[in-house]
């Protein structure tokens, strides 16, 4: 391994290498984004480096003056740009923001409503993710392949038979919206608290492009910042609901899933949420017209995109069947190799098959939209793709062809100031 300051050399290497490799591939990750400048240069402040336990004011540890202020500021942008009651930029995931809900909502044995691993549900939902740590009985709502969505009769059926104290919407391959104005009266009848994970669909939300959670009924609204909000790794929670449910929601989350929350990133959140206010509404708009414009053109490729019925996808994500064409593990692990970064993803009716053999993949296009990518570039991505997999081109023609329509679109968009996306930011010196 050679001796330790080759070694802490080696690491950097690495880090140049994998920038490289994104600044030259497509990347289709429905789940990954990419941050300002502004947001990165918050990733390496002091506020990295410090302990703020609990809520602004109420602090175990000196030195936090400033930083009550950027957290207080934080919260009162995201209560601004979602019109949300309540908010708390704390959670370092979606999965902790998750955890911190579960923690704040449910005791031990409550019955929970969640979506189908096999309609997209998250893992944080499943069994033996999250909602089975904290031992809640779980139960599914039934998913419909044909409209790509919750099957609102059966959740109805489903609610009224089980009474949960929690009924959860959101998904990780997340479509069309969930059925919350359907389910309404449902939710009324049997008491249940809303729960809507807005992982996938926060930036989405933001910019006003999917349906408005808070506004249909959920009270309590978590989510991931790094997905279609493009911010950092980290997470959220919003709520629209009386003081007393907040306050077991925050307790949830401190002290009962965080102990210290990241505070570099938290601002980095922050600086994202003023981006957004300014330029979320064209993004998120721009997301979904090049999700639809990459939908239709694989389609007339001949490739099985989910969703036929109503336009494919009103979202980033599209969903597409490969099984005829190797299954979703080869596809994607090909595509790999061209320079074509995507999931393999679980479809509906894929019950008894294991999430490592799946028969669909699973497109995001919120990066490549951020790049500056437009219609003509998901035509000719659907294009790439479709010859990878059918057509007898070597990986090296594809990934070259891929790499020079990437190196076109280096600029992050939709932030205030410029950056080269995939550069990397050489910051030690006199190594
Ligand atoms: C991604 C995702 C999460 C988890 O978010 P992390 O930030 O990866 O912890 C939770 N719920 C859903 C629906 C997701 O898609």
């Amino acid at each position: 391994m050679g001796n330790p300051r080759e070694s802490a050399l080696k690491i950097r290497d690495m880090a140049r290498r994998h920038n490289r490799l994104f600044g030259d591939s497509i990347p289709l990750i429905a789940s990954e984004n990419i941050m300002s400048p502004l947001a990165m240069e918050m990733l390496l402040t002091d506020f990295g480096s410090r302990y703020a336990e609990g809520l602004p004011h109420q602090r175990y540890y000196q030195g936090n003056q400033i930083v009550d202020e950027m957290e207080e500021y934080a919260t009162e942008l995201l209560r601004r740009l979602f019109g949300s009651r309540f908010a708390d930029p704390r959670p370092i995931s979606g999965t902790v923001a998750n955890m911190g809900v579960i923690y704040g909502l449910t005791k031990v044995g409550d019955p929970i409503t969640v979506p189908d691993l096999s309609g997209g549900g998250h893992i944080s939902a499943a069994k033996f993710g999250a909602v089975g740590f904290r031992g809640l009985d779980a139960s599914p709502y039934p998913f419909d392949p044909d409209t790509m969505s919750i099957d609102p009769d059966g959740a109805r059926k489903l609610i009224l038979e089980k009474k949960p104290k929690v009924a959860l919407f959101g998904q990780s391959v997340f479509l069309f919206p969930a059925p919350l104005k359907e389910l309404s009266d449902t939710f009324q009848e049997v008491g249940c608290r809303v729960w809507y994970d807005a992982a996938h669909v926060l930036g989405l939300i933001a910019g006003g492009k999917f349906q408005d959670p808070l506004r249909e009924g959920a009270e309590i609204v978590s989510g991931s910042t790094h997905k279609t909000f493009p911010g950092p790794q980290h997470g959220v929670v919003l709520g629209q609901s009386d003081e007393t449910v907040w306050k077991h929601v925050q307790r949830g989350l401190f002290p009962g899933v965080l102990s210290n929350h990241h505070l570099n990133t938290m601002a980095a959140l922050a600086v994202t949420t003023a981006e957004e206010m300014e330029f979320g509404r064209k993004y998120a708009s721009d997301i979904v017209d090049n999700a639809q414009a990459l939908a239709e053109e694989l389609h007339s490729l001949g490739f099985r995109v989910l969703g036929e019925k109503r336009g494919f996808t009103e979202s980033h994500t599209i969903a597409a069947d490969v099984s005829e064409m190797g299954g979703g593990k080869e596809v994607a692990e090909k595509l790999e190799r061209c320079g074509i970064i995507l999931n393999k993803n679980l479809l509906p009716g894929d019950q008894g098959k294991k999430s490592q053999d799946p028969s669909g993949i699973r497109i995001g296009v919120q990066e490549i939209t951020r790049l500056g990518m437009g219609k003509s570039e998901m035509k000719e991505i659907a294009s790439l793709i479709h010859r990878a997999i059918t057509k007898n081109v070597t990986d090296r023609e594809i990934s070259e062809s891929a790499a020079g329509l990437k190196r076109q679109f280096p600029e992050v968009r939709y932030c205030f100031g410029k950056l080269h996306a995939y550069e990397y930011p050489e910051f030690a010196k006199g190594i």
